[in-house]
């Protein structure tokens, strides 16, 4: 992508030209989450101003416009990551609220005493939590991958846990504090060979990488809309028809039902078995939005600019007297933790934001991650197909200026 491009493309954020304690914004929090294109914003005006009623139960012409709105942006994000049919695409609260419901339907399904999930080192919160809950509630077990000190997953490990009581293996696609691509696909042939499923957890990954759920052969994968330039309170879990259909569902109530009496209800067909409650209708349509949006500038062409922010913000900050990049993985997404010295991250965070500088501090909600690198937490730049190498020149100095006031 050319700087005219960029610079196209950040006309479309309004929000970048905000000052922030006086300073040009430079947002590097992108893993967190993105920043909204005005296409994105209007759409939920459009959304709200011309076309709003519930949806799937009105014979109204607006609840009708409501209901193909929503349907459409099911099948274009069905389209989007490669999925088979439209109703494998279940709408949910994000990425957390999507594992929560396999962690419970899958679970409540497949799973019984003695089992075992297995996990890597390097999950956010979301990807550990609902399956130690499953596994207090059965008597489960959670194993855990290890990584070496480059961040990346021991795959010969990851062999040796697989054995006859596995029932499922969830992972995450991208590392939210390594930036680590795991290998996915092998992760999930490896899995498939002994006949386990694998749940993919995509939150860091569909913004940034051309994903194909079917390619991968992925049983569950999931993501979140606001990290991908949509808005917040909608996300997605694609599952394979055949799990789904023999998952119960995860909430009771609103359209997921077909008929109800009190003696027994039974069921709705997918994907409306798992949308319990009034859908976040306005979150879809924005959500297939935002997906239009980065289609039509190309998720390798997004790729290789990230890739590229990446390689020059790498380089620049090993500059940076005492500073430690945390995650040096061969296949990396656009993501930097670092530590300098042994300044701590959040005044490091602090002072930054004070030259309008926006990075992530902390654990990154992976706190067994953290501790198992005996660190208390980094400061973390991701970058966007918005930002800039002038963006991360700036931030490098600042890097520079705050390292020798805190040391
Ligand atoms: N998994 C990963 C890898 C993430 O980075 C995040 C968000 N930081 C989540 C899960 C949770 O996403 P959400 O809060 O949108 O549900």
């Amino acid at each position: 992508m050319t700087n005219s491009d960029i610079q196209d493309i950040r006309n479309d954020f309004p929000i970048l030209t905000e000052k922030i304690h006086g300073k040009n914004l430079i947002y590097f929090d992108n893993a967190a989450t993105t920043q909204k294109p005005r296409c994105v914003v209007e759409k939920i005006e459009d959304a709200y101003y011309h076309y709003n009623a519930n949806i799937h139960r009105g014979v109204h012409y607006l609840s009708q416009v409501a209901t193909e709105a929503n349907e459409n942006s099911r099948g274009i994000i069905a389209n989007f990551i490669h999925a088979k049919n439209n109703h494998e695409i279940i709408f949910t609260r994000g990425t957390t609220e999507a594992i929560n419901l396999v962690a419970f339907s899958f679970g409540e399904a497949f799973c019984k005493e003695g089992d075992e999930i297995v996990v890597s080192v390097m999950e956010h919160h979301s990807n550990i939590v609902p399956w130690q809950m499953l596994c207090e509630r059965k008597g489960m077990k959670l194993r855990v991958i290890p990584m070496n000190d480059r961040g990346e997953l021991l795959m010969d490990e990851y062999k040796q846990l697989l054995n006859e009581k596995t029932r499922l293996v969830a992972i995450a696609h991208v590392s939210n504090v390594l930036g680590t691509i795991n290998p996915v696909k092998e992760i999930i042939n490896i899995a498939h060979k002994n006949e386990i499923p694998v749940l993919v957890d995509g939150a860091q990954a569909v913004p940034h990488l051309p994903v194909n759920v079917t390619e991968l052969d992925a049983d569950f994968y999931v993501f979140s809309g606001h990290k991908i330039y949509a808005s917040t309170g909608i996300g997605v879990l694609y599952g394979k028809e055949k799990w789904l259909n023999l998952m119960p569902p995860y909430q009771g109530g609103g359209e997921m039902i077909s008929t109800v009496t009190f003696e027994k209800t039974t069921y709705n067909e997918l994907p409306f078995k798992f949308e319990a409650g009034t859908p976040d209708y306005v979150g879809s349509v924005a959500l297939a939005e935002a997906i239009q949006y980065v289609e039509k500038i190309g998720l390798q062409n997004i790729d290789n600019y990230e890739r590229e922010l990446l390689n020059y913000a790498t380089a620049k900050l090993s500059e940076v007297e005492g500073l430690r990049i945390i995650g040096t993985a061969k296949e990396k997404s656009a993501v930097i933790s670092f530590l300098v010295g042994n300044i701590h991250p959040y005044d490091m965070g602090m002072l930054l934001d004070k030259l309008g500088i926006a990075v992530r501090t902390g654990h990154h909600c992976a706190q067994p991650l953290i501790d198992s690198l005996g660190i208390p937490g980094t400061v973390r730049a991701s970058f966007a197909f918005y930002n800039t190498k002038e963006e991360i020149d700036t931030f490098v100095e600042a890097v520079k200026k705050v390292s020798e006031m805190l040391r």
